[in-house]
């Protein structure tokens, strides 16, 4: 163990000037909290990123879990990804409807199945199967966090973990309800991995924004490339690819971590609700610059 960790979450991309986050920052300062605990008593990034993308999914102060908007026929379906560093290891759902914690269900497609991403029935019949638990009245579950704070975020919205544990290992969790009204079956960047998550060896990311943009600029996998390829700085890739969302006229933003500790959170939106986190005893919860 070297002892060095590093975390950052956010909440999504969605986050409009007009409103006050505070309940988000403040929820999210707690679980930075628990989340440097685990690193630092050398629970693996893995695990930290699944816990805290399942604890973001039920905060129900997001657009992902318990507070997803619903699409243009009035159903919640959901989209989820995580994605093991040192194994590139993943699994993904697409489109699934009724289970309380998507990224749950990607880390079992991962885990349980020889494939990487499920969708729609298909993800929840593997859910069912698997024991997950379901959202047993789901009008009266989403509607809850409808009248909450989540449905007043833009159309966008997601949660997202990336961590580096303290033996060297980097994961992804990425987990939304995808954008507000879309069409029925639109899958957006979150479950596509690559696009809208990624870990290797070099970094680990997750992205938030309108998918479209992520998945035609392969957003998540490419700040890795960039690294590898041209040499840069995980700041200067993470911006670098962000602005390659900017200029096909898309909006959002990533966090990012690599595997020397350092972390990039770059943003084109109004905000993006983030947390980050280190051994170095770095904490910082923010919406907007
Ligand atoms: N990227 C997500 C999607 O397009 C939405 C978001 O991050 O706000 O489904």
């Amino acid at each position: 163990m070297t002892s060095i960790w590093s975390l950052a979450l956010h909440g999504g991309a969605g986050a409009i000037a007009e409103r006050v986050y505070k309940r988000e920052e403040e929820h999210m300062a707690a679980l930075l909290e628990q989340g440097a605990t685990m690193l630092a008593q050398g629970t693996s990034a893995l695990d930290v990123v699944t816990a805290m993308a399942e604890a973001l999914e039920a905060s129900g102060l997001h657009q992902a879990g318990k507070g997803a908007a619903p699409n243009a026929n009035g159903v919640v379906e959901l989209d989820a990804s995580v994605m093991d560093g040192p194994t590139r290891a993943a699994g993904a759902v697409a489109a699934l409807q009724g289970f309380l914690s998507p990224v749950r269900v990607a880390r079992g497609v991962m885990e349980k199945t020889p494939h990487v991403l499920l969708a729609g029935e298909g993800a929840a019949q593997f859910a069912a199967m698997s024991g997950f638990a379901r959202v047993e009245d789901p009008a009266g579950y989403y509607q809850t966090a409808a009248s909450g704070l989540a449905s007043v975020d833009a159309k966008m919205g997601t949660i997202g973990a990336v961590a580096l544990d303290a033996s060297g290992r980097l994961a992804a969790a990425t987990s939304t309800g995808g954008l507000r009204g879309k069409m029925p079956g639109r899958v957006g960047d979150t479950p596509i991995i690559g696009a809208g998550c990624w870990a290797d060896e070099r970094a680990a990311v997750s992205c938030t924004g309108l998918g479209e943009y992520f998945m035609r600029v392969n957003a998540a996998a490419d700040v890795s490339a960039r690294i590898a390829y041209a040499g840069q700085s995980l700041d200067e890739a993470a911006f670098g690819v962000i602005e390659d969302v900017r200029r096909l006229g898309g909006s959002g933003g990533l966090i990012a971590v690599d595997a020397k500790g350092h972390i990039a959170t770059p943003f084109i939106s109004q905000g993006m609700k983030r947390g980050i986190a280190s051994s170095s005893g770095l904490r910082e919860v923010k919406t907007f610059r």
